[in-house]
């Protein structure tokens, strides 16, 4: 080949990538006006909806310690869930229950999920990091986070069966995880993971103290942003999942029992709705061969079983995106 005619070649090879770059870029575009996603992308989604620290956190100061408005609180949550036919877990964090109520009201609050139809696990006691507690300590926590809780399961019957790490921290040393793994193993727990890890408690803290301060403005705008990033987070997991596991498994989504969702949990469900998601028990999710894959993290942070998985497979981990950006502009309007 000449000279020139290698230069031609290479233009024409520019001109077709620029072209196809175009196309892509307008496709793309296109998906993007419908959210990214098409009917056959969206086909067979799945998600397990679970709620942590039962019976309430991110809660206006002044509610902490009323029973009737957790009661109302937990009311609220169970009744979207039942309208959205959601099979969630609760994870109980016995010790969230305020001092000034009586531990036997707890039993009445854990029962309401109970007959709703919904399963309960174990989230410790009082929400110790692994990071800071001793291996002795922390199962101390485990086996006192059960009180209630078995009560209300043995009087239906039903096993205690889930235990979820508070901060999903699973130990930063690898004699302290497979410890805590084996603890929580012989005392018949299965470890929930999550796979949709997000920082819906910062929405939630910052909507609590809205709720406090009675600036029903502030809460409508804390709400918009909330829905921005979950649905934000919603899509980077499941491009993410095309990447780790090579197809989109069944999630598992992490909320809490908080205000928040009390009164906006059902927002959520219609984003999860219009992407596709059917909802499906924490046990149908994690029947997924996807959940049999090595957990490949020992460290101190609370990642998502998918970034584990990712680094059980020697890939580098890429974040999903934080609240910052959402955040900013509720500071700046
Ligand atoms: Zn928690």
């Amino acid at each position: 080949m000449t000279r020139l005619a290698r230069k031609i070649a290479a233009l024409v090879l520019a001109v077709a990538i620029l072209a196809t770059a175009s196309v892509a870029n307008a496709v793309a575009q296109e998906t993007a006006d419908v959210g990214g996603q098409d009917d056959a992308t969206m086909a067979g989604r799945k998600v397990a909806v679970t709620l942590d620290d039962i019976p309430g956190v991110g809660i206006p100061a002044s509610e902490k310690c009323d029973f009737e408005a957790l009661a109302r609180n937990t009311r609220n949550l169970l009744a979207t869930l039942e309208a959205h036919s959601v099979p969630a877990v609760g994870f109980v964090t016995e010790g969230n229950l305020c001092d000034e109520i009586p531990s036997a009201r707890l039993g009445d609050l854990l029962a309401m999920w109970l007959d709703a139809g919904m399963e309960l696990g174990n989230h410790t006691f009082s929400h110790p990091d692994l990071n800071h507690t001793s291996p002795p300590v922390y199962k101390g926590d485990i086996v006192r986070g059960e009180r209630a809780l078995r009560t209300v399961l043995d009087e239906r019957n039903q096993p205690l069966r889930w235990f979820r790490y508070p901060q999903l921290h699973a130990g930063d040393d690898a004699s302290v995880k497979a410890e805590i793994e084996i603890f929580l193993a012989e005392h018949g727990y299965e470890i929930a993971p999550v796979t949709i890890d997000n920082q819906e408690y910062v929405f939630a803290n910052l909507y609590a103290a809205a709720e406090e301060a009675g600036d029903d403005e502030l809460m409508g705008r804390i709400v918009e942003a909330y829905l921005a990033h979950m649905r934000e987070v919603v899509a980077f997991f499941e491009e993410y999942s095309v990447e780790v596991v090579g197809r989109e498994m069944p999630q598992v989504l992490l909320l809490h029992a908080n205000a928040l969702n009390a009164d906006h949990l059902g927002e959520v469900l219609f984003m999860l709705e219009d992407r596709g998601y059917e909802y499906v028990s924490l046990e149908e999710a994690l029947s997924d061969p996807a959940y049999a894959l090595a957990d490949g993290y020992i460290g101190p942070r609370g990642l998502s079983w998918l970034h584990r998985w990712a680094l059980g497979k020697g890939m580098e981990i890429r974040m999903e995106p934080r609240e910052d950006k959402h955040v900013r502009e509720l500071q700046q309007r």
